[in-house]
């Protein structure tokens, strides 16, 4: 195979554009950290774990080997409060916590299927590397960078000099700017807990150096992600709500313990801002993927409305907004369909598609460009200069990247499907996606009731229309 293409990304800690230069040449390593699970994920949630997936996507198109590894927060994620929203969540519905995280990560899973993200191909969860984390704490505490006090460790930030480094802030001003803590044990109010004791009758807890207790939130991504890819991995991703403090956090505890930078490059990924009340009246603010179809949304409207704006530029969710991806991708699959169904013979690399294709990669090698990326598909689906074919062909790799289902033909997108039936294709993807075929197949009758035919492929549903 040919050398993978060179790609230039916004590193949150050198706060420069750097050509990456993965550990080993040819193969990317990236951790996201995944959610929280004891509620629904909402679009905004989303948004971030789809930079993660255009991330994996734009380095395969480029030719890299890409390890994603995306973590399954169920245990230790705790509030200001003091509170561990799992064990609160398992209490208000009556369920154990492991109960909780099963149904909430399935849940997360299926509104990621909906917006074609395949699976991390690590999803570690915290209640399962609790040993992992207990190593690393003794190690923190053999470097002389934590102490333990009465059953809790905490991480001695005064003894990590660069802490504060990633997120710009200085240690002074954080100790002046801090609130009352719960953690009144703590030395400096800046430290922070690596392991809790437990308190009478919690539910969970693991046995360790310290007496009965429980790991707090940012060890285990730094346990997690150094188990799966190494002491030195090139990309750390998440929202930007994360720099602070979870990822600084997570930079003075694996440094701390290795003694030499793991991560080369940390990536931020901006917010989903919701101020159209009528889009947000229904839900109480909180929009699920799998809403969207009852708004009269597909999910991957959502999709392509990601990729309208930078990741690093806030993104407005509307109504509007909404529309307008839903006819930008319904014209990119028009493009596609009117090119037939073959085009396999259509060489890329040959003149006029060769451009075209460079300025996609241009776009997409140039800090994830996909708006950039997006245009040059439309000029591909508006140009006069290629066949049908050659346009079809083209956006159909490009489509590997976009992975907005180009193929699905723009007529049984979902304003033309009967009342209703989007939403139970929403139920269906979310059923197959949890591994629920009895659900599934019920599903299918029901759309088949309705004169809607859907077959499974790799890409997911594809749906016929019987009038
Ligand atoms: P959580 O499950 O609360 O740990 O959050 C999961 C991810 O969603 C984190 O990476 C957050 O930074 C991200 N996130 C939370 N709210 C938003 C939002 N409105 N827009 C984009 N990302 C968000
Ligand atoms: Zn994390």
């Amino acid at each position: 195979m040919s050398k993978p293409g060179p790609v230039r990304l916004y590193n949150s800690l050198t706060r420069r554009i750097d050509p990456l230069e993965p550990v080993t040449p040819g193969r990317v390593t990236i951790y996201t950290c995944g959610s929280t699970v004891y509620r629904y994920a909402h679009i905004g949630n989303l948004r971030t774990y789809l930079f993660g997936d255009l991330l994996r996507r734009v380095l395969e198109y480029l030719g890299h080997e890409v390890v994603y590894v995306k973590n399954i927060t169920d245990v230790g994620h705790m509030r200001e409060t003091g509170e561990d929203p799992i064990l609160t969540a398992a209490e208000v519905e009556g369920k154990s916590p492991r109960e909780i995280a099963e149904y909430y990560t399935a849940a997360w899973l299926a509104d990621e299927a909906l917006l074609n993200m395949p699976r991390a191909d690590v999803l570690p969860k915290a209640t399962e590397h609790i040993g992992e984390m207990i190593a690393l704490t003794e190690t923190l505490l053999e470097r002389g960078l934590a102490y333990e006090v009465n059953g809790n460790v905490y991480y001695d930030v005064s003894e990590f000099p660069s802490y504060g480094r990633l997120s710009g802030q200085r240690l002074d001003h954080l100790r002046a700017g801090h609130r009352v803590d719960v953690e009144a044990d703590k030395r400096d109010p800046e430290d922070f807990a690596l392991w809790k004791l437990a308190e009478p009758g919690r539910l969970m807890k693991w046995p360790s150096p310290w007496g009965d207790g429980f790991p707090g939130w940012h060890i285990e991504c730094s346990a997690m992600s150094m188990q799966y890819l190494g002491e030195r991995f090139d990309i750390h991703t998440g929202g930007i709500d994360l720099k602070f403090p979870h990822h600084e956090d997570e930079i003075a505890q694996s440094e701390g313990a290795t003694g030499h930078p793991v991560v080369s490059t940390w990536m931020h990924g901006e917010f989903l801002t919701l101020a159209d009340a009528k889009m947000a009246k229904s839900a109480g603010n909180v929009i699920r993927v799998s809403d969207l179809p009852d708004k009269g949304f597909e999910p991957l409207a959502f999709r392509y409305l990601a990729l309208t704006a930078h990741y690093r530029s806030k993104l407005d969710f509307t109504e509007d907004a909404m529309h307008a991806a839903t006819s930008g991708l319904r014209r990119l699959r028009r493009a596609v369909a009117e090119g037939g169904t073959d085009g396999a013979d259509v060489d890329l690399a040959a003149d006029p598609m060769a451009g075209h294709r460079a300025r996609f990669v241009e776009a997409i090698s140039d800090d994830l460009g996909l708006p950039a990326a997006l245009a040059e598909a439309h000029a591909v689906a508006g140009t006069e200069d290629l066949t049908l074919p050659q346009r079809r062909a083209l956006l159909l790799d490009f489509d590997r990247v976009l992975g907005l289902s180009l193929e699905t033909p723009a007529e049984e997108a979902i304003s033309e499907l009967p009342d209703g039936a989007a939403a139970l294709l929403a139920r269906r993807a979310a059923a197959r996606a949890a591994r629920d075929f009895a659900t599934s197949d019920a599903l299918r009758e029901e759309l088949a009731a309705m004169g809607v035919e859907v077959r499974d492929t790799p890409e997911g549903q594809v749906t016929t229309i019987r009038r």
